[in-house]
């Protein structure tokens, strides 16, 4: 005993509702930071997964791992990804309900690898016939494809995703996967013709110049050298020592083949990619007259060979725009500046179908097809992966902050509606009186955003639809107007005519379920016009083996997770069916080993109340046994894993 609790001290408990301090963040944290220390980088609240990023190779995603989580239950082994997984998969196949996973935590946090990990184990441990390997394969290669276009080097994170993404894989009545869909949302254009520094282009540019061979580079008209384009030299950042472009280029060609691109598709999409770069080179002067005009050639030739358009025609819609006076068309020319604006937009705009296209292609290939497989006429059911952008608070907030916090505050309705609704419905069921825990419900503030004509979302739809002269700050009097003396909307006016300090003139401050955050208006409604994309604050967040506390506690605070423990605590972290839990721990206790005689409900208590457990600290459901915290149970699992 002396010793395993010495193990237990080192390695934390891997449970948080096993928490002696349970409403301590310093607790919750210094729990986080043993376990990370002795490489356990998972723990859970429930059944919620807290996973810290370790930013190396830990050995612990092998076939073998795989096997060990297979059908073992969530609480009798150590806390991994994997256990979500199969405690997922299981779920779906026992009760035939759709599933999801959702993954949510800062940029860099570890969401698109987890949510890869998760497929991986589909992919390996679920059944699979020869039809249906083609499939998997697809599955697995579409991520290498969305990550070169959509993902990009940042300050925060050398493979961070641009774009959200939420996955759903379909498995048929004998589980096996027998289709995919990918619904994308998001994409950060505006990286396309502008980076921060230190910041990268989207991956698949250096991928296609460093490894593109010699005869596909010069047939769409490129160099071998990404400092030649000025939509790659923004970022003052080439080259990412943690990427290997050559390589992930050879990984990204195969993928495409193996999702099913034809020759002629892959060549379309490459063209594009090289028109964008062609487009970014492409500049303008002043001609004989003073008129503004394209002094770049060559890349016009190149541009409408790519882009299979006229020269002529393009060369016009650089220069001119078209608008209609008095009932007539007229041709009126550009600036320069309007110029660059318009070489900008189409820019992203090609890049930006271009993205959606590359979806609807892996789709198509990974739709379920029952001439393939006809044998799931049967039912079939689905496992959503959510893998989206995280909670953000800079120095500066505008729009992009506004939209990814306004998704996490819908999260996060979604995720507490979830666990306390699960969680009541399970003791309902068991006939388990339980006392409701009182929770904020972040309702009030969804709807603050969303609520039809007087929500947030509607004010700003009708301000950029308004004729007359709509602007950011008529924007912020409509705001103030509406919403001024709601509890979570403040600006810089107060009530009695003063003006608030902590609010600038430019902003409103929206008191989230996470925390207060200002968000300047500038850009408002240009951005509410087209699609997001997020800026991101200079920073130093390094990817080196260390448990970084500020970062840690910050996340802790803004994933609500306090507040997950603090309703998990109340209820009863383990359950199990009793024949299950005689079986397991039957060998405790000498009233129930070799075999329990009597009702399987009376063996259950036999052997609990051998263990110590007070009658407080249990109850007995229709079923189930229901654990507070089941201390003596957990004591030894992963002290044997560290
Ligand atoms: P973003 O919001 O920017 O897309 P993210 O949360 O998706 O960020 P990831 O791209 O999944 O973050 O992870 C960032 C990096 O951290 C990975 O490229 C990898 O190097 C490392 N990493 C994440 N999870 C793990 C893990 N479980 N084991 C080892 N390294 C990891
Ligand atoms: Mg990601």
């Amino acid at each position: 005993m002396e010793s395993t609790l010495t193990a237990r001290d080192r390695v934390g408990v891997q449970d948080f509702v096993l928490l002696e301090n349970y409403t301590s963040e310093a607790a919750f944290i210094e729990n986080l930071r043993r376990r990370f220390g002795e490489n356990l980088i998972y723990t859970y609240i429930g059944s919620v997964l807290v996973s810290v990023n370790p930013n190396k190779d830990l050995e612990i995603y092998s076939k073998a791992h795989m096997e060990r989580y297979r059908g073992v239950s969530f609480y009798e082994i150590s806390p991994h990804i994997y256990a979500v997984s199969d405690n997922t998969y299981r779920a779906m196949r026992t009760e035939r309900r759709d599933q999801c996973i959702l993954i949510s935590g800062e940029s860099g946090a570890g969401k698109t690898e987890a949510s890869k990990k998760i497929l991986q184990y589909y992919a390996t441990t679920c059944p699979v016939t020869d039809h249906l390997s083609t499939l998997r394969d697809r599955l697995l290669q579409s991520n290498p494809v969305l990550e070169a276009f959509g993902n990009a080097k940042t300050l925060r994170n050398d493979n961070s995703s641009r774009f959200g993404k939420y996955m759903d894989v379909q498995f048929d009545f004998r589980g096996a996967p027998i289709g995919g869909h990918i619904l994308n949302y998001l994409l950060e254009k505006s990286r396309v013709v502008h980076q921060n520094h230190g910041e990268r282009n989207f991956h698949i540019f250096y991928q296609l110049l460093e490894g593109g061979e010699q005869d596909l580079l010069s047939k769409l008209g490129l160099e071998r050298n990404a400092q030649k384009y000025q939509y790659l030299v923004k970022g003052c950042c080439p080259r990412v020592s943690s990427i290997n472009d050559k390589n992930d280029w050879r990984t990204v060609r195969k993928a495409l083949t193996v999702i099913g691109f034809h020759e002629d598709e892959v060549e379309d999409l490459l063209n594009i990619i090289a028109s964008v770069l062609h487009l970014g080179n492409t500049q303008f002067g002043e001609g004989k007259n003073g008129e503004n005009q394209i002094t770049t050639e060559t890349q016009l030739k190149y541009l409408s060979k790519l882009l299979g358009v006229d020269g002529a025609a393009l060369r016009e819609a650089l220069t001119h725009k078209k608008i209609t006076a008095k009932g007539e068309e007229m041709i009126s020319p550009l600036s320069f500046e309007q110029a660059v604006a318009a070489r900008d937009a189409l820019a992203k705009a090609v890049y930006g179908r271009a993205f959606t296209w590359l979806v609807v292609k892996i789709n198509q290939s990974l739709a379920f097809k029952d001439d393939v497989y006809n044998s799931s006429k049967g039912s079939s059911s689905v496992i959503g992966l959510l893998d989206i952008y995280g909670f953000e608070v800079f120095q500066h907030n505008s729009f992009e902050q506004f939209c990814i916090n306004y998704c996490n505050e819908k999260l996060h309705q979604l995720f507490i509606e979830l666990t306390l609704k699960s969680e009541q419905e399970e003791y309902e069921a068991e006939g388990i009186t339980w006392e409701p825990v009182k929770y904020f419900d972040n309702k009030i503030i969804c709807d603050l955003v969303e609520g039809k004509h007087k929500g947030l979302i509607s004010i700003l739809d009708e301000e950029c639809l308004r004729p007359g002269e709509p602007s950011d700050i008529s924007f912020l009097e409509k705001l103030e107007d509406t919403l001024g003396g709601h509890a979570h909307f403040v600006t810089h006016k107060l009530s009695n005519g003063k003006t608030r300090k902590a609010v600038s003139r430019e902003e409103f401050k929206l008191i989230h379920y996470a925390g207060e955050v200002n968000y300047s208006v500038n850009g408002f409604l240009d951005k509410n016009k087209d699609l997001l994309y997020r800026n991101l604050k200079e920073s130093d967040m390094s990817p080196l083996w260390r448990f970084d506390e500020a970062l840690v506690r910050h996340q802790v605070k803004y994933l609500g997770l306090m507040e997950n423990l603090r309703v998990r605590r109340a209820g009863f972290a383990y359950r199990r069916h009793y024949e299950t839990f005689l079986q397991r721990y039957k060998s405790l206790c000498p009233g129930t080993w070799p075999n329990w005689q009597g009702r399987l409900a009376d063996g259950v208590a036999t052997l609990v109340q051998h263990l110590g457990y007070k009658p407080e600290e249990y109850k007995l459901g229709k079923t189930k046994i229901f654990i507070r915290f089941p201390k003596t149970l957990f004591s030894t699992e992963d002290s044997l894993e560290a």
